[in-house]
């Protein structure tokens, strides 16, 4: 069995690992800084340059690897091989034709998947979800990604676009989102959104040992701070958590009601959390699904951390073989 390379193009860094992608082993693995600035050619460049070192780092040849995978943070063309808009990346990328630059460089087929389809796809094989026929993922960071596993299928949708669990609406008249909609659970429920949650709450002088822990310097409060508030007992920190659980478990209802999943996988930084955030997810799927036996849906961390994205386009790329 040939092994394969999963990239991960980050808005920061690339990140790239060659797998086995029958045991869904990390054979070998290394990074760069994206240098996104620099402009599109320029990344694919270092990309392509990068996969090749990593080949003959790990003493291989091209001819020993199936294919590549790539996770792109973004809107893709799956059928095109083309990014149409990288939020987080300068230029957007809009019509880059990533798949075929990248196989011009290499010689190796090549395949794109949005980065959290990408994470959905390695949890379900080798992490959280194995054995799962059916799934959500909520990949919660600076923004809320998701993706979606159906009847034994990673599901794409049209083009790739399917799985936006951090856009679908909680409250159809609520704040402006990212993406330009409004009422997203991103807007209540990402890492920013949680933060502000925190300096909201010191700012109207409620008494948390937020302010303590941050120094009473604002810009200091994460979301990684709040939730050691909270584990220390502090009651406003664990309000915080209570409220952004609500929040992904009003989304995670709908996609109870709609997919009938096994499973919900909370995956991103935000994750480490823990029960913080779970319990409250746990609890209003309890309360606000009606309609299919809820009690049965497992609420998770992900297990796979920082490489489920390599991981699962790397097996990506080898099912598309
Ligand atoms: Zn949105």
């Amino acid at each position: 069995m040939k092994k394969y390379i999963g990239c991960d193009l980050g808005g920061t860094n690339l990140r790239l690992a060659i797998v086995d992608v029958e045991s869904g082993q990390v054979l070998k693995q290394a990074s760069l800084p994206t240098l996104a600035r620099e402009g599109h050619e320029a990344v694919m460049q270092r990309m392509a340059g990068l996969i090749l070192d990593i080949i003959h780092a790990a003493g291989m040849d091209p001819a020993d690897i199936g294919g590549i995978g790539i996770g792109v943070p973004g809107v893709l063309d799956l059928e095109k091989g083309e990014t149409l808009f990288l939020p987080n990346l300068p230029g957007t990328w809009p019509h880059v034709p990533l798949r075929d630059t990248i196989v011009r460089l290499t010689g190796l087929p090549t395949w794109l998947l949005n980065d959290v389809r990408a994470i959905t796809n390695g949890e379900w094989r080798f992490g959280a979800g194995r054995g799962v026929d059916t799934l959500a993922v909520f990949a919660i960071g600076t923004g809320i990604g998701g993706g979606l596993v159906i009847n034994n299928q990673l599901h794409l949708g049209m083009g790739g676009t399917g799985g936006e669990l951090g856009h679908t609406m909680i409250d159809f008249n609520g704040p402006r989102c990212g993406c330009g909609n409004y009422g997203c659970l991103e807007a209540y429920a990402s890492g920013p959104a949680i933060a502000a949650m925190g300096i909201k709450a010191v700012k109207q002088g409620l008494t948390t040992s937020i302010s303590a822990l941050c120094e009473y310097d604002l810009n200091r409060i994460t979301p990684e701070l709040i939730a050691t508030a909270a584990r220390q007992g502090d009651e406003i920190a664990a309000e915080v958590y209570a409220l952004a659980g609500y929040y992904v478990g009003i989304a995670a209802a709908n996609v109870c009601a709609s997919l009938g999943p096994k499973r919900i996988i909370i995956a991103g930084g935000v994750a480490q959390a823990g029960d913080l955030l779970l319990e409250p997810i746990r609890r209003t799927l309890r309360q606000r699904v009606r309609v299919m036996p809820v009690e049965a849906v497992e609420v998770v961390t992900a297990e796979l951390g920082g490489t489920a994205g390599v991981i699962g386009v790397a097996c990506w790329a080898a099912s598309a073989t």
